[in-house]
């Protein structure tokens, strides 16, 4: 057994929001050595522990209490706990951050030579998928008389198999659909990767821990939106200057050393500094425009 004391993280194993998910928890200062293969990574720095599993584990995993956190796609979570609640076990847990990766759709397709006129045109038909929880809502919401067929892979190849007449599945570009002669049709959710805690109280220590991790996720979040940008600037225009950088109500102005006309901007803007921008501050009399990415952020 693992020690209990140690903050336990459900991770997917291999997958898509695997590398995402272990570059955020770097990225927040937790050392991790993660060995193939391995079940269990330990921090080497933190009390923290990570479960490297599939990510239709992760949302049970929380859900029974049997890790702290989770990080999960949306379209999987609000899957298992659709299906948690008609069977009557427990689904509750807190969605502690909605992130800036996973993010795709779960859409209706049909193939190309299906006729569609709209959502009706899906009335007695059968729709193969991975999500049927998540599909028989929106059917039921939409008063459709369809049914799913659950099917755990290869999803795209039930019309073409003879199994379904359409498909539901998630989508990010929509090459895969496109290579099977498909037409996406109904977006049915919108998803992105989130972290959650589950539903029963943690240790004082645990929740400390948390508590402290959360806003350096947020610092990492906002820092991959941010720029820092500095340039110099003609006392004369500094007004105008102001105006054309995004989001910089109070940028920090300093002199320069051994010029009188001129002096240093620096700020830290929500958006980058698109070239038309850049070129209009140089036709103010600015120079040595720079635009960095920031790595860390706090309040
Ligand atoms: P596992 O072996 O862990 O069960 P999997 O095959 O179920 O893996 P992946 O294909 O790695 O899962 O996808 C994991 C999650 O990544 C999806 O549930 C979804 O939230 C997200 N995702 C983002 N973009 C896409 C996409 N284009 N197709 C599928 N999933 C995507
Ligand atoms: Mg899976």
């Amino acid at each position: 057994m693992s020690d209990s004391k140690r903050l336990k993280i459900a991770v997917q194993k291999k997958g898509r929001l695997s590398d995402d998910s272990i570059a955020l928890l770097k990225a927040i200062g937790i050392k991790l050595q993660i060995r193939d293969r391995l079940l269990i990574a330990h921090s080497t720095n933190q009390p923290i522990d990570l479960l490297l599993v599939r990510d239709d584990d992760i949302p049970g995993l929380v859900m029974d209490g049997v890790v702290d956190m989770g990080f999960i796609g949306e379209n999987e979570l609000e899957e298992k706990m659709l299906e948690r609640q008609a069977s009557k076990r427990p689904a509750e847990f807190q969605t502690l951050r909605r992130l800036d990766y996973g993010g795709c759709r779960l859409s209706i397709a049909i193939p190309n030579e299906m006729k569609y006129t709209g959502i009706e045109s899906l009335n007695g038909t059968k729709v193969a998928t991975t999500y049927p929880y998540l599909l028989e809502r929106y059917f039921t919401e939409q008063n459709i008389d369809a049914s799913a067929v659950m099917l755990t892979g290869s999803v795209e190849v039930a019309p073409r198999a003879g199994v379904a007449d359409a498909i539901c599945d998630l989508v990010s570009t929509g090459a895969t659909l496109e290579a099977n002669g498909l037409r996406e049709q109904e977006v049915i959710f919108e998803s992105k990767a989130v972290l959650i805690q589950k539903a029963q109280p943690l240790s004082e220590d645990k929740q400390a821990l948390i508590n402290r991790l959360l806003p350096r996720i947020d610092g990492v979040m906002q820092a991959k939106e941010s720029k820092y940008i500095m340039l110099h600037a003609p006392k004369a225009y500094l007004e105008q200057v102001k105006s054309l950088l995004p989001g910089a109500e109070d940028p920090t102005v300093l002199p320069l050393a051994g010029n009188e006309e001129a002096v240093a901007i620096h700020v830290v803007s929500a958006e980058t500094l698109f070239w038309e921008t850049m070129e209009k501050l140089k036709a103010l009399g600015c120079s040595s425009i720079l635009v960095m990415p920031i790595e860390k952020m706090m309040g």
